[in-house]
């Protein structure tokens, strides 16, 4: 433990933001990191509690007590280690997760908890400056071909593990660039696309061998989900020349609102709307953009794709944005005795919001009204639970204008025609059915081929991805070598 008082002297120090006024006009990120100082002092908050609530609350049990000490101590190099030794890429959760760890934070019951995320976010900022983050290549290759479906952060992390134990690791992206929904559905303000780049660079010296624009199996004729694909592979082939595939293709199926009016024009998918921003920032072209200048937006849907789309509509320059939410308000503040070391239900107002923007809780849109084809308002109702289901509440029926409707409702599965393609059962959501067991975890119901990330678990979490591309990697290794040395 750095400093045994530490915790009673400073208080929580949380990361700047550029001004609103600054950071709208440009879709660059606008997090300031902590300096190497401010870092020192949130290490010396760490109580280095005998149970460490924070590693079991991290979904890839970060060893967070330990780099809090040696930050605090200076000794950043050894940081790092300790980091990467639970956590492939630290630089996209430093910047993208959520925390779960600090609301377990032993200091958090009665206090601000430690800025865990902040400290991981200046460790690994620190890491790629100083030049300690290198390829690892294997010394000894195994001759084992693992084909990987899919380059999201759980691809991403089961193909470097399976690459650092010597087996030849191709990854297919349907998509023209790596990263999954990192790279076309997170925002570039939230999440700079140089930060996917490096980390494909370092896997390549790795010897990964990364396919993109190469659909493996087939979308649907109608399908809306986002497809560069320039060819195709069939999972058969695939399941012929591989010793082993991973399934990674996140849970890319939105949910929709099929009530009256939804086909008209100006009604989207936020999966449509948010990857073209994406992918013109990055330089590439796309012909008619969704774009939200001096229009009324309004975002169905409160939870983070929501959010984001918010931003992003904000940088075009809409006239106004709201965003609605079918669940209650949530309360300013959680009740922390009942509800910690776990996640807390509360109102969550992001960076985003910030810019600006209307919210609505407890209501339904009914019809989506239009003229000529076009959107042009939506009829709302408020409503509330009873029973586990939505009550319309009498009397509160509302007119919204709007010329641009973003459905950002979640995900429902992924797509089935590429998990029937490869023969693999699903659970009861539509998800790719397989257990986490230390022994045989991650193996679906087709002989060789595994599953990992939203494609098995729904839509989640960059963390969650990361710990089971790990998992699998290391559920991977043991099927074809008998065992492994990978961590899980
Ligand atoms: C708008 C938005 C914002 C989000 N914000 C956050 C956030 O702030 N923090 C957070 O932690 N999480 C966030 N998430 C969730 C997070 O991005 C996902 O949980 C995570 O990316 C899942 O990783 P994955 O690797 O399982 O799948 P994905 O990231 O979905 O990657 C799957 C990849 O597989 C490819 N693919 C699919 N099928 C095929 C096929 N048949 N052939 C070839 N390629 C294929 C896809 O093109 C895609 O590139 C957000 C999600 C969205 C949509
Ligand atoms: S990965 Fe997320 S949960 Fe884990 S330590 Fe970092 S910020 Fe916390």
């Amino acid at each position: 433990m750095g400093k045994v008082t530490g915790f009673m002297e400073y208080e929580r120090i949380e990361e700047g933001y550029e001004p609103v006024a600054k950071r709208v006009k440009t879709y660059k990120e606008f997090v300031i990191g902590l300096s190497d100082e401010q870092a020192k002092v949130q290490g010396a908050r760490c109580m280095d509690c005998g149970t460490p609530f924070c590693n079991s609350g991290c979904p890839v049990n970060n060893i967070i007590p330990d780099f809090n000490d040696l930050v605090y101590q200076g000794d950043w190099k050894n940081a790092i280690e300790v980091l990467h030794s639970t956590n492939n890429f630290p630089d996209f959760t430093g910047r993208v997760c959520p925390a779960p760890c600090e609301a377990a934070c032993t200091l958090n019951i009665n206090d601000d908890a430690v800025g865990i995320k902040s400290i991981e976010h200046a460790i690994i900022d620190k890491a790629w400056e100083q030049g300690w983050v290198k390829p690892q290549p294997a010394t000894v290759k195994t001759g084992k071909k693992i084909a990987v479906v899919g380059s999201g952060p759980a691809g991403m992390a089961a193909a470097q593990q399976l690459a650092r134990v010597g087996h030849a690791v191709t990854v297919f992206e349907k998509n023209d660039t790596i990263g999954g929904l990192l790279r076309f559905g997170i925002p570039d303000f939230k999440f700079d696309k140089s930060h996917i780049d490096r980390r494909v660079k370092q896997m390549e010296a790795e010897g990964v061998v990364f396919k993109t624009n190469v659909m493996v199996g087939e979308l649907p004729k109608d399908s809306k989900v986002t497809n560069w694909a320039k060819e195709t592979v069939s999972p058969a082939q695939l399941q012929k020349e591989f010793d082993a595939v991973v399934l990674a293709g996140g849970a890319e199926q939105s949910r929709d609102l099929p009530v009256p009016g939804r086909d008209l024009d100006g009604v989207h998918f936020a999966m449509e709307f948010l990857p073209m921003q994406n992918r013109i920032n990055a330089g590439g072209k796309i012909k008619d953009q969704i774009r939200a200048d001096g229009k009324h937006v309004i975002v169905i849907g409160g939870g983070d794709t929501g959010s984001d789309c918010v931003g992003t509509s904000n940088r075009h320059g809409a006239a106004s944005v709201t965003q609605f939410e079918v669940m209650p308000q949530p309360p300013e503040q959680e009740n922390k005795p009942l509800v910690w070391p776990y996640w807390p239900l509360k109102l969550r107002t992001s960076s985003s919001h910030e810019e600006g923007c209307a919210r609505e809780f407890a209501v339904s849109t009914k019809e989506f009204m239009g003229k000529n084809g076009k959107v042009t308002g939506l009829k709302t109702v408020h409503v509330e639970l009873k029973d586990g289901k939505f009550v319309e509440i009498p009397g509160t029926e509302k007119e919204y204008k709007a010329d641009l409707v973003l459905l950002a409702m979640g995900f429902v599965s992924p797509v089935a025609t590429i998990l029937d393609a490869f023969g693999v059962g699903k659970d009861a959501r539509g998800n790719a059915k397989a257990g986490t067991d230390f022994q045989g975890g991650y193996l679906t119901s087709a002989p060789k081929v595994f599953a990992a990330g939203d494609i098995r678990r729904g839509q989640s979490l960059v963390v969650w991805a990361i710990r089971e591309g790990r998992q699998a990697a290391r559920a991977v290794d043991e099927f074809l070598m008998g065992s492994s040395t990978l961590p899980r």
